[in-house]
Formats: structure tokens, sequence, C-alpha cells
């Protein structure tokens, strides 16, 4: 699979409980809606589901890399600043540029990063 982004071959990252792909270009992270609930499960986090967020359609986002269909851009956060891409077709999840660390980072260490970013996504107040 080619990053939505700029089409460098992303990289496999896997433990005995989650995979995810990376770019190792522009640090995005690709991965399956199942894995990330696992990930938010293992931290205590609620589910994507209760995290809310709206879809932005008039925002163009970048095409699944596993079918080749538009991405749709979901928003939350305070006065709806951060925002990830999903695919409706396979559920696929898109984390632009989240993942700037270095290559060797574990599972669990890019989990902790997905895990804040899903904290400030679902930090709706307008503090
Ligand atoms: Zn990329
Ligand atoms: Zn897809």
């Amino acid at each position: 699979m080619d990053c939505p982004r700029d089409g460098v071959e992303l990289e496999l990252k896997e433990d005995e409980h989650v995979s995810l792909q990376r770019c190792g270009e522009c640090g995005g992270i690709w991965m399956d809606v199942a894995d990330l609930s696992r990930i938010l499960l293992r931290h205590n986090m609620p589910g994507l589901e209760k995290l809310g967020g709206t879809a932005n359609l008039e925002e163009i986002a970048g095409q699944c890399p596993s079918c080749q269909v538009d991405l749709v851009v979901i928003e939350g956060g305070p006065h709806k600043s951060v925002r990830y891409d999903t695919c409706e077709s396979c559920g696929g999840i898109w984390l632009e540029g989240i993942d700037k660390g270095n290559p060797d980072d574990s599972v669990e260490t890019i989990g902790d990063r997905i895990v804040s970013f899903y904290k400030r996504f679902g930090n709706q107040s307008q503090h």
C-alpha cells in the first residue's frame, strides 16, 4: 500500500494486538478501524463512535490506499481544529503526519501518539 499523500510505500508496524502502516516520509498513519478500537480500549478511551466529530464533505482528502475511493474528512476537537480522514468503503483511518518520531519506535509508542491525538479530538469544549 502507498501513502495517500505522497505515494511512498507504507511500512507495516505490528505487535500481537494491532497492526498499522506508517509513512516514513510524512509521518502519516493508516490503520483499520478495528485496530484503532483496540488501541483506544487498551488506554481506557471511549470507542471512536463516542468521540463525536462531524464529516466535512467540502474538504478534499486523499484517496484510500486500499480501495482508491476518496477519503472523508472528520473534524472534532476545540473549534473543529482536529481532523482525521476515513474511508467509508473499508473503514480505514488516516492520521496525517502524527508520527514524526524515530523509525524504530514501537507500536506501543505510536499507539500513545494515536491516543493523545484522539484525546484532543474528543475534547470539544470551547476552552
Ligand atoms: Zn506520506
Ligand atoms: Zn478503503
